[in-house]
C-alpha cells in the first residue's frame, strides 16, 4: 500500500540530475530528513518550477511505499521563499551553514520536528535580523545545534574531572578532544585558549539567550568551531561556513 504523503519541508542540498531532473535533500516536519527527486523541475515550463530553492520552506507531496533511498515528488508549493535571505550573499552563507549542517550530520528518515522548527526558527531569525548580526546569529545557532546532535561543548567545569574552574582567569583552556574547558592537569595538546568573556558567551547561548556576540569571541569561535566538529562529528568539514566572512 502506498501512502500519500504531504508533508512540509525545507531544502537542505539541490543536486541536478540528469537533463531536467533535481535530487534534493529535505529536512521535513513529519519525516525527519528524506531524499527527494522532483523530475522534470528545471524545464522552463514545469508545474514545479519555482519549488524546491536551496533553504526554501516548501510543502511537498509523494508517495511512499517502504523505505527507499529516494523518493518521487508528485507536487510542491512554496510556503516561504525566504526572498530577503535570497537577496544578500552573506545571509545565502549563512543559511547554507545550518543547513549543510543538518544534511550531513541528521540520519536519514528518523522524525525529528525539533530539528525542522530549530531551523524554521533560524531561518525567520535570520530573514530579520541587521546584516551585523549575521555570523553572531550563525554561530549561535550552529554551537546550539550541537546540542542536538549529542555533543555539546562543555563549559561548567573541567570535562575530565569536574573540578570546578576558577572565573578570575583571563584565559581558559579549551580541549578539542575532550569536549571542552579543561584544569591544569588534564591539559593535553588538543587545547586552544579562549578568553573568559567567550565562555561566559557560550554560557548565554545555551541558556538560550540572543546575544550578539562580539569580535573577539567571534574569532576565537572561528578557530574553535571549525576544530570540534571535525573531531567531534565523523571528520565534519562544513564548506560554506568558510565562506561566511
Ligand atoms: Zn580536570
Amino acid at each position: 500500500m502506498a501512502n500519500i504523503i504531504k508533508t512540509k519541508a525545507i531544502v537542505l542540498k539541490t543536486t541536478p540530475f540528469k537533463e531536467s531532473s533535481l535530487i534534493t535533500s529535505l529536512l521535513t516536519d513529519k519525516l525527519g530528513k528524506i531524499k527527494v527527486l522532483a523530475k522534470g523541475i528545471r524545464r522552463p515550463k514545469s508545474k514545479l518550477c519555482g519549488t524546491l530553492e536551496p533553504f526554501s520552506l516548501d510543502e511537498i507531496i509523494f508517495y511512499k511505499r517502504e523505505f527507499k533511498e529516494m523518493y518521487t515528488l508528485s507536487d510542491a508549493s512554496v510556503l516561504d521563499s525566504f526572498e530577503h535571505i535570497r537577496s544578500q550573499p552573506v545571509r545565502v552563507h549563512a543559511a547554507m551553514v545550518l543547513c549543510e549542517f543538518f544534511d550531513k550530520t541528521l540520519p536519514a528518515e528518523e522524525p525529528d520536528d525539533e530539528s525542522f522548527s530549530f531551523l524554521v526558527r533560524f531561518l525567520k531569525k535570520l530573514h530579520a535580523i541587521d546584516e551585523a548580526e549575521v555570523k553572531s546569529l550563525v554561530f549561535s545557532y550552529l554551537l546550539r545545534a550541537l546540542s542536538g546532535a549529542g555533543v555539546r561543548p562543555h563549559i561548567e567545569n573541567c570535562v575530565r574531572c569536574h573540578t570546578p574552574i576558577r572565573f578570575h582567569e583571563k584565559k581558559f583552556d579549551f580541549s578539542i578532544n575532550a569536549g571542552g574547558i579543561v584544569c591544569n592537569k588534564h591539559y593535553d595538546d588538543t587545547v586552544i585558549f579562549i578568553s573568559d568573556e567567550t565562555v561566559d558567551t557560550l554560557k548565554k547561548i545555551y541558556d538560550q539567550k540572543d546575544i550578539n556576540i562580539n569580535n573577539n569571541s567571534l574569532k576565537e569561535m572561528e578557530n574553535l568551531i571549525p576544530a570540534y566538529l571535525y573531531y567531534h562529528l565523523n571528520s565534519l568539514v562544513l564548506n560554506s561556513l568558510k565562506h561566511l566572512k
